[in-house]
């Protein structure tokens, strides 16, 4: 038995002018995340994009993949057979007796794209209907409110039945709306936010700041794992470490401490833009929530927006917490972000930050700091790994 996917035209994010370049990075985005479970054919054919696997392979394993990919809104499995009336009739049953044992009712379709094949199309579904009758004898055809529509469909690569459709991860392909630099720290808004704008078409590059000694080694590994589960989505993401240790210390050291969690967040923005520029990045993704913390008061996000130059997308802006969580869990990032290691920003919190600081007083104390020195400090210690999604 060989099974396929079929996504139709309709089915895919983009009508309209840009349709094909859409297509093209949604066939190299699935050939990319599903490249490592055999080989595949995958083409654009009479408006639909089929994935025909060439050996064996894990089927279930790749419709999961493909359940992942942004820029599907649905698709089906379909059984692929030689385009004989007599194979298909031999083979349906089979193929559709988990659907069809489950159902009383169904109707056949049947789209015949190869014109040489010799029955017509309502030929087709009467022939094929009386088979799945004989093979399932509770059934009965209703051909205008069926629970379950049998489709036939004759290619040119042969003849595909499927009964119904799967609903895919929605969205736009990764990459059709450029790149983006997520600030991913091991929390649980982050890679949420990363998912979101990945669903938008954004390819990611992640920064994490990490402050060792402070931070260990395990919250490292925490964030890597969460970019690897992100990357089901989003494909592979560089990952950019920063090294924070001395900035931190040069803020808590010389500003205000009620003023330490907002400077450091500009410093953070100053460096994931430079490295945003560097490779390429067209604007910065943040998890924050406003009003969630004392940080993301409209105030504070003032005084942080202020140090940036490209745009900053804070898909998360409006949602409550219960909302960012469910999301977390259905991506499956969360049991990971909940570990309990270090971040930096939890380090030297100061015990009452200001939740309204004013931009004047903020650059006022900024003066006691290097900060070209601090920021070129940072980008230059990073270090960048490819992180690959992990199934
Ligand atoms: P998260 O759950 O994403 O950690 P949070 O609710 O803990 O968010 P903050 O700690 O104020 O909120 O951080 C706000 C945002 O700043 C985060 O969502 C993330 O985008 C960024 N950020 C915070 N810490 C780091 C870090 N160590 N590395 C990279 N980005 C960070
Ligand atoms: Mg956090």
């Amino acid at each position: 038995m060989k099974e396929i996917i079929l996504i139709k035209d309709g089915e895919i994010a983009l009508k309209g002018l840009n349709r094909a370049l859409f297509e093209d990075r949604l066939i190299k985005n699935l050939r990319n995340r599903i490249g490592d479970l055999g080989k595949f054919r995958i083409l654009k054919a009479q408006s639909t994009v089929a994935i025909l696997p060439q050996d064996e392979v894990d089927f279930d394993e790749v419709s999961e993949r493909v359940s992942r990919v942004f820029g599907i809104s649905r698709y089906s499995r379909a059984l692929l057979t030689e385009k004989h009336f007599d194979r298909i009739a031999e083979a349906a049953p089979d193929y559709l007796r988990e659907t069809l044992t489950k159902a009383k009712t169904f109707k056949v379709t049947a789209k015949r794209s190869d014109k040489t094949f010799p029955m017509q199309s309502p030929q087709i579904c009467a022939a094929l209907g009386e088979v799945l009758l004989e093979a399932f004898p509770h059934l009965r055809v209703d051909v205008n409110d069926p629970e379950v529509t049998v489709q036939l469909e004759i290619r040119d690569y042969g003849a595909c039945l499927h009964a119904g459709q799967l609903v895919g991860a929605g969205g736009m392909p990764v990459g059709t709306s450029g790149k983006a630099s997520l600030l991913l720290s091991g929390g649980i808004d982050s890679p949420v936010a990363g998912y979101m704008m990945a669903k938008r078409g954004m390819q990611l590059d992640a920064v994490h700041f990490e402050s060792p000694p402070y931070t260990g080694e395990r919250a490292k590994q925490k964030v890597m794992e969460l970019a690897r589960i992100l990357g089901r989505y989003a494909g592979d993401i560089d990952l950019h470490v920063v090294p924070f240790t001395h900035t931190q210390e040069e803020i808590k050291n010389r500003c205000p401490e009620e003023l330490f969690t907002i400077i450091m967040r500009r410093f953070m923005m100053r460096v994931a833009q430079k490295l945003a520029q560097k490779n390429e990045s067209d604007a910065l993704i943040t998890g924050e929530s406003l009003a969630q913390v004392a940080s993301q008061t409209v105030k504070a996000i003032a005084c942080t927006e202020a140090v940036c130059e490209m745009p900053v997308f804070r898909p998360l802006i409006g949602m409550d917490k219960s909302e960012i969580i469910a999301v977390s869990e259905k991506i499956g990032t969360f049991e990971t972000s909940i570990l309990p290691y270090e971040d930096c920003c939890t380090v030297f919190t100061p015990k009452h930050p200001r939740t309204k600081p004013q931009l004047f007083a903020v650059e006022n104390a900024e003066r006691a700091l290097d900060i070209d020195a601090l920021v070129e400090e940072a980008v230059s210690g990073t270090q960048t790994e490819r992180m690959r999604p992990e199934f």
